[in-house]
């Protein structure tokens, strides 16, 4: 039986159209669920009972539901494990900032992409998720929030999974958080993370959607991106580079670049020029993330001056850089574990 969390009014109204049922029903029902934190059919009370009854012997009704939660002592990040229907989990969290509310998505269950410094591919791909399951991830906690008196301001799709190999359901979750019936998140609130998959990044640039790109990008050379981003040789740098590129110059938004900094590895002052010249003439930013060591493998934070001389090379030479601030490493805040610890269990 299909899922009715996650589908768009449209697609509602053309089930009631089927049924006789006036449309208008269908933006009624979009709100129960979205806005309004519905459980269960019975709940829409302004809905008709026969009504109800047909939604009920036809379409299933699922929301996320809460496996794990863990608290970051400092209280400002918050990590949850969600399952689905089938009992699948995934990782959503929640970081307090003094800007806002910014929360972090999954897009799959596992991912393949085998990147080296990650948790969330050790144990491969389980399945993606669908639009409605992304979605659920942001309303669960816009719920949470409301009893606080606070709600998601930002939405960062960066959790388990490389977004763009689950393309069709992430682009739909994007456009239905944008709906009125929905959160009415703006584009620009929302930020999506890619390994670099070439063609689904041009495909973005013309989906009129003034999304935030950021790119992994965690090394500025062919050899070493391969060795830490396999999935790099099939798209290799230049590449990534010059489609983000192009989604910059179409969309009038500046393209983020993650790099995360490891100990010995990617962290000297050659590989921040390197990094610069790979990104002259852009409209482009850089994100520094000093590693936050995974359990599972074997890479060292660089020392804080290390850091400090690497984001000072990237300043000398123009180009605008941040470094992200730790949130949560007493929760292993790294993407991937709390659910790995749920998976060996
Ligand atoms: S960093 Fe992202 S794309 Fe790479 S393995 Fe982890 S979840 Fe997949």
């Amino acid at each position: 039986m299909k899922n009715i969390f996650g589908m768009t009014v449209p697609e509602i109204s053309q089930v009631l159209k089927e049924w006789n049922i006036a449309p208008y029903r269908a933006k009624q029902i979009a709100e129960w669920m979205y806005q309004r934190n519905a459980v269960s059919f019975e709940e829409m009370t302004n809905l008709p009972k026969t009504l109800r009854q047909k939604l009920m012997e036809n379409f299933m009704f699922f929301r996320a539901e809460l496996k794990a939660r863990l608290d970051s002592q400092d209280g400002s990040t918050t990590k949850f494990l969600l399952s689905f229907a089938d009992g699948i989990a995934v990782e959503t969290v929640l970081m307090r900032h003094s800007y806002g509310n910014s929360i972090c998505v999954s897009t799959q269950a596992g991912c393949n992409i085998g990147c080296a410094f990650c948790a969330s591919t050790l144990h491969g791909l389980d399945r993606n998720l669908t639009r409605g399951e992304i979605l659920s991830q942001v309303i669960f906690i816009n719920e949470l929030l409301k009893t606080e008196g606070k709600k998601v301001d930002t939405v960062v799709i960066m959790g388990s999974g490389e977004p763009l190999m689950n393309y069709e359901n992430v682009v739909g979750f994007i456009r239905l958080l944008h709906e009125p019936y929905c959160l009415y998140m703006g584009y620009r609130n929302v930020t999506l993370s890619t390994s670099g998959i070439v063609p689904e990044i041009y495909a973005l640039a013309e989906e009129n959607i003034q999304i935030t790109l950021s790119i992994s990008l965690h090394a500025a050379n062919q050899d070493l991106r391969t060795r830490l981003m396999p999935i790099n040789n099939k798209f290799p740098l230049k590449d990534v580079v010059a489609a983000a590129k192009n989604y910059g110059d179409k969309t009038k938004r500046r393209v983020t670049y993650e790099y995360i900094l490891i100990k010995d590895l990617n962290d000297t002052d050659d590989f921040a020029a390197a990094l610069a010249g790979l990104l002259r003439g852009q409209l482009a930013s850089v994100n520094l993330i000093p590693i936050n060591p995974v359990i599972e493998r074997d890479f060292q934070r660089p020392s804080q001056e290390r850091i400090d001389a690497f984001e000072a090379c990237l300043t000398r030479h123009h180009v605008t850089v941040t470094v992200r601030r730790e949130m949560g490493r007493d929760i292993q805040a790294a993407c991937g574990q709390l659910r790995n610890k749920y998976l060996v269990q």
